[in-house]
């Protein structure tokens, strides 16, 4: 089963790009945003908190994600052997408690995908999400202090990966369809699903020794 991190600024399409990796592989799909988007909209104490740093654009403080996250990520990983993460880990501290517990409970990532765009289309994508999904923090300045962020607190991380020689970097400023053959394709070239004309006639995905196969819906 796979267990991946997606990377991407804001508006770089790792949701995008994380479920349908999740509907193709099986594996749970965990978004840190929406995990604190319920917190804030359960109106507890602890959402209180956290919306006073998503609504600025900043990042809530690592121990804090880190107590909502784990537990999510272990229950999810035991019951379906993988993950996605989508927004997690953010922060170089965030990667190195993740690894460490990864390496703990058997759970490592095999890969981390970081997913570019050029910064006026990231803002484009953002202004567009907002007119149809209302989030509080997709305004332009908001958006813009995001970026920042990211660029301060999180690209980091793609050195960080790669030197553990498990990054896998594409341009999402193409057609999705392009973005998805690169992916499946990297995917199966490190046996982490099974190339799909093995697997023609297939509706779900299959275990394989290395991974679990890819749902083939071509
Ligand atoms: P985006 O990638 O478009 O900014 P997300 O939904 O992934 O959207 O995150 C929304 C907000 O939630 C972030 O701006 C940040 O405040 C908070 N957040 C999400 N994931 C993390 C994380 N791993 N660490 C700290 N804060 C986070």
């Amino acid at each position: 089963m796979v267990r991946l991190i997606m990377l991407s600024p804001p508006g770089g399409g790792k949701g995008t790009h994380g479920r349908w990796l999740t509907q193709q592989t099986g594996a749970a799909h965990i978004s840190s945003g929406d995990l604190l988007r319920a917190e804030i909209g359960r109106g507890s104490e602890l959402g209180r908190q956290v919306a006073a740093y998503t609504a600025r654009g900043d990042l809530v403080p690592d121990e804090l994600i880190l107590s909502i996250l784990m537990p999510v990520v272990v229950a999810a990983a035991r019951e379906t052997g993988g993950y996605v993460l989508d927004g997690f880990p953010r922060t170089l501290p965030q990667a190195k408690r993740a690894a460490e517990l990864g390496l703990e409970l058997g759970l490592t990532s095999d890969a981390a995908i970081y997913l570019t765009a050029p910064e006026d289309e990231l803002v484009a994508r953002l202004l567009d999400r907002a007119q149809r999904d209302g989030r509080a923090d997709d305004t332009l300045g908001v958006i813009r202090h995001r970026l920042a962020v990211f660029s301060r607190e999180t690209a980091p991380l793609v050195a960080y990966y790669r030197d553990r020689g498990i990054l896998l970097e594409l341009s999402t400023d193409r057609p999705e369809e392009d973005v998805r053959a690169d992916l499946r394709d990297w995917l199966e070239a490190r046996g982490l699903v099974v190339p799909a004309d093995r697997l023609s006639g297939h509706r779900s995905f299959m275990p394989t020794s290395t991974g679990v196969a890819m749902k083939i819906e071509e």
